[in-house]
């Protein structure tokens, strides 16, 4: 054996192992030769390592690849391609793709990785590839559509899209003229498209923007942004010598496949990874340490390990010293204290005391024993500690924005923030574009999106959207819902649909979609967007401590270009009557301003010829002549800014070094009339916090109040949380205190992701569906036998609202006193609708009783259909699942406004006439469980009669007037 080899961690294959290698019953991975090369690979260059990928075909011959075809195997054909990059759709971490067009008939025949691309480097996940069959589904949507009859009723015929356009434009010209600004809105579900909404939606000068964080990750965010104003994490996991994941992150987190060879790249190394979740997932059984933990409780079990560094003094104490504002807390919170360093450990140590790991074990059932080891752990990691948290326990529970709070204390206690091998803010690590013509932010501020109950959620409370017109506070009148599906993904669905099908509250409904969904169901017009492949958009995401932009692209319309064709609209060359969002929009927006009038039309005129209409080549080209870097590389090649982009589909604008920019120096031109604000040393220029001196130096600090991280926040006390102005533990709503096991009363974890699935969009992926496609719940062998289910048994899930029917899978992969059920499955169509997703969807009936009360049944399942498709003969599967989040309230945190998806379930068997599937929902019962939410909030204004922090960053920040409520008019 090499040294390197036992650098590497090498082990000798055990006696079985060498026999069934000899014996040839698993290929022999431990031959000397193979060995040799498998533990040296991280000894190369990373020029000789992607040498060695020969498999990706070079960009050189990217239009003129050939290829054996293997579908006519044993036949030698070959197959000539071309090769266009673009990057995947299908999360939100924009890996790299090539697609293979076939050069004679111009169809895209697969895509692979694009090597290029510095996130993924070539390599995807399961669903990169599936995009294929996402274009090629026998049921997409081909052709813009308007209902026809009722809304709802499932009756539609095909429009062109001027008809579309127009109908729109006028309605939306109409509301902006009556000054209803805030009666227009996009919703947007899978976001991407870096500014250009913001430019759109700013330009018609309204507050329109919704989205769906606050289903997803606004929690987090919250906890974040309170620490060092950026609202999310970006772990360097290759450099890291410990890694804490909260939840599955390395099988299906956020950021999934970059960072998943990331963690596997830092374990080689030999780092040593820790996964919390009650789940025993991929992820958990890959770490050297599973903590299983009642959901809930992770905060406390962090800080158990905070106080460990704290009394074993592991902390760094430069970083504490120079880093957070701990004089700004001895002076609030112990102002009978001296002001020194000492005084603020005693006083942490203090906060603290309860937090024992005897405490934190009996809160969450994870050994005292290992909290203090992985304590220890992360304190000799020091700077090199990587951690995550995204959905999981920041999205589930009543104070889940806690957990990223106490999990970021751990990175400040150590030093690790923005550290090589730490976790840095994911803003050092993003490239942000610059447009041309920027409008000026709007003079509106929208409270159906933003109200004053949640002045510190951190994103739209989009959630509540439909309890808010159900209560009259305002009225959608021109909505779009993008890449967006609340019926089928949010909680409480049956609300919205009550709500859809109501034209006083929805005037005119535009989905957005490239597939059918239960959203679309309820719109008026269906209008088909691109995939992955199909549009523009670009892309910039924090894999890693680097920075890049990628390009995602219409590849046969890139193809088309390329064989020197011109082409003027991107449906040109997409299937159907296929477009993409970025043209639509503005087209729309010409439309709605046709002679400038407005003031619309001019901030989407072309900035290389003036009055006329910007073209989608000219957008990115601006865009790209502003990527650093970038104008010197291409003109090296002899090709422009956007024909370099086109051609690789992504550039490396940062190689990975962008560590502690805290540190950034100020310079002397920058502090020229400047003032230091002798109480906390922050550098005022105009008006403006521009950094802070660190022992005598001007740095740059964080964007924060005080510059530095706030382990004190006095805009928590501030804004009526004084009870929160420290880091955290808050018992959820699902405390086992809070439950009444003599009634059967159980958490569900509903939010856990499969690895090969897309939210509510794999229904137009064969491969994906074949691989998942049914949604059990999850329950320990111990709970089981307690109930007496085994796998397969129906089990009834009461929720607060309703019940859903759904099947036992018996599992020592779950936490006992828990059960779980994964988030993607059970979609579905009525029988009236157009036919679609027919990969994943159940047929369904749906009854109202009028009254608020709502059952949904299953009459059919998945079946083999006929089709251009063959596969579609051989569906095998027959399970879609059961559909949970219709019958979840909604449960707003009253601070982050994030939604709390875990639910407070009723166990029981179903009685005889209760079958698979079935599920009943009560909207009146979910319009009180929002109330008595909303009861928790304690509405703005906040100090100076402030909406909102100003600090706090905002999407789509409005005028800063808008900022301040006025008194006068409410009265
Ligand atoms: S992780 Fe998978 S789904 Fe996400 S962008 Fe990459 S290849 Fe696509």
């Amino acid at each position: 054996m090499t040294n390197k080899n036992k650098i590497m961690g090498y082990k000798k294959p055990s006696f079985i192992e060498n026999i069934a290698e000899k014996i040839g019953l698993i290929p022999n991975l431990h031959k000397d030769k193979y060995q040799e090369f498998d533990g040296d690979m991280r000894q190369f260059t990373d020029e000789e390592v992607a040498q060695l990928y020969e498999n990706f075909p070079p960009p050189e011959k990217w239009n003129d690849w050939q290829e054996y075809n293997p579908k006519v195997w044993p036949r030698k054909e070959k197959t000539t391609y071309q090769i266009v990059p673009t990057t995947c759709f299908n999360c939100e971490s924009a890996c790299g793709l090539t697609a293979f067009i076939d050069k004679e008939t111009q169809e895209v025949k697969k895509f692979e990785g694009n090597p290029y691309h510095p996130g993924s480097r070539g390599r995807n996940c399961a669903k990169g590839p599936a995009t294929i069959n996402q274009i090629t589904d026998p049921d997409r949507i081909l052709f813009p559509l308007k209902r026809k009859g009722k809304r709802g009723d499932g009756d539609w015929e095909r429009i062109s899209w001027d008809e579309a356009l127009d109908t729109i434009a006028a309605r939306i010209r109409k509301a902006i003229k009556e000054d209803r600004h805030n009666e227009i809105a996009y919703h947007v579900g899978r976001p991407g498209h870096e500014k250009f909404m913001n430019w759109i939606l700013q330009g018609w000068g309204i507050d329109g923007h919704n989205s769906h964080t606050n289903i997803c990750s606004s929690g987090a965010r919250f906890g974040y942004n309170l620490w060092y104003g950026y609202d999310r994490p970006s772990p360097d996991h290759t450099n890291a010598k410990f890694i804490l994941l909260i939840s599955a992150h390395l099988e299906s987190g956020h950021y999934f496949n970059p960072h998943a060879q990331r963690i596997i790249e830092g374990k080689m190394k030999g780092a040593k990874l820790a996964t919390m979740d009650p789940r025993l997932s991929n992820t958990a059984s890959m770490s050297d340490y599973w903590l299983p933990s009642y959901p809930g409780t992770e905060a406390a079990v962090l800080l158990a390990m905070a106080l460990i560094i704290l009394e074993e003094d592991l902390y760094n104490r430069d970083y504490l010293k120079n880093w957070t504002n701990w004089q700004e807390y001895l002076k609030a919170q112990h102002g009978d204290k001296e002001v020194t360093f000492e005084n603020y450990i005693t006083a942490m140590i203090d906060e603290y005391k309860e937090f024992t790991p005897e405490f934190a074990e009996k809160e969450s059932g994870v050994k005292a024993d290992m909290i203090v080891e992985i304590a220890r752990q992360i304190g000799e990691a020091g700077e090199r500690f990587a951690s995550h948290n995204w959905r999981s326990a920041g999205a589930s529970n009543l104070g889940g924005w806690a957990v990223a709070r106490c999990l970021h204390f751990l990175s400040v206690l150590t030093g690790a923030v923005g550290a090589k091998g730490g976790t840095s803010p994911n803003s050092w690590n993003k490239f942000s574009p610059t447009q041309p013509n920027p409008p000026k932010p709007q003079k509106k501020w929208n409270e159906l999106h933003f109200p004053k109950e949640y002045p510190l959620a951190f994103f739209e409370m989009s959630q509540l959207l439909p309890h808010f017109l159900k209560e009259g506070r305002g009225k959608m009148d021109v909505y779009f819902s993008r890449v967006f599906n609340p019926v089928w993904t949010y909680p409480d669905g049956f609300t919205w649909m009550e709500m859809f099908q109501d034209e006083s509250k929805f005037g005119l409904h535009t989905a957005l979609t490239p597939t059918w969904n239960e959203t679309a169901f309820y719109a008026d017009f269906v209008l088909p967007m691109g995939l992955a492949s199909e549009r523009h958009d670009i892309n910039s995401y924090a894999t890693h401590g680097g920075t890049w932009v990628a390009f995602r692209q219409p590849v046969l319309r890139e193809a088309a270009r390329r064989n020197g064709k011109d082409v003027e609209f991107t449906y040109e060359t997409n299937p159907g009557e296929v477009w993409e969002e970025d043209e639509f929009w503005i087209e729309l927006s010409w439309r709605i301003d046709p002679d400038g009038s407005m003031g619309i039309r001019k901030h989407f005129e072309s900035p290389y010829r003036p009055g006329k209409k910007i073209k989608i080549g000219e957008y990115y080209q601006y865009l790209f002549e502003r990527v650093p870097g970038l104008t010197e590389t291409a003109k090296k090649e002899g090709i422009t800014e956007l024909e370099y982009m086109q051609k690789y589909g992504t550039y490396e604008i940062e190689k990975g070094e962008s560590y502690k920019k805290n540190e950034t120096l100020l310079t002397a031109e920058q502090l020229d009339g400047s003032e230091v604000d002798p109480t906390n040393d922050v550098i005022r220029k105009n008006g403006k916090d521009i950094g802070v001196m660190i022992n005598g130096t001007a740095m740059l600090g964080f964007p924060t109040p005080s510059r530095k991280n706030e382990y004190y926040s006095q805009t928590m006390v501030d804004w009526k949380w004084p009870e929160y102005a420290v880091p955290k533990y808050i018992k959820s709503h699902i405390h086992n205190d809070n439950l009444d096991k003599a009634k059967g009363e159980y958490v569900l974890v509903p939010t856990f992701r499969l690895p090969t699935l897309i939210h509510s969009r794999s229904g137009n992926a064969k491969w994906l569906v074949e691989i998942s496609n049914r949604n059990p719940i999850w329950m320990h062998p111990d709970d089981a036998a307690k109930w007496g289910f085994k796998t397969g048994d129906l089990v009834k899930m009461n929720t607060d609202i309703g019940y859903f029917i759904d099947k036992v899978w018996v599992t020592q992969g779950m936490k006992p006193g828990v059960v779980a059920c994964s988030h993607h499955i059970g979609r579905w169509r009525r029988p009236q609708d157009k036919i679609g997703n027919r990969w994943a969807t159940n047929t369904v009936a749906i009854q109202g009783d009028g009254k608020g009360g709502w059952k949904m049944n299953t009459i059919a399942g998945i079946k083999p259909f006929e089709s251009d498709d063959k596969d579609s003969k051989r569906i095998f599967w027959k399970d879609g699942g059961v559909h949970q989040n219709i019958t979840h309230a909604v449960h707003p945190d009253p601070i982050s406004g994030m939604h709390c998806w875990h639910q407070r379930v009723r166990i029981e068997k179903p009685v005889s006439g209760e079958n698979y599937g079935d599920i009943f929902v009560d909207t009146n019962k979910s319009h009180e469980v929002y109330k008595e939410w909303m009861a928790m909030t304690r509405p703005a204004p906040g100090p100076n009669g402030e909406r909102r922090p100003l600090w706090f960053k905002r999407a789509f920040t409005p005028d800063i007037s808008t900022f301040y409520i006025d008194k006068k008019k409410e009265e």
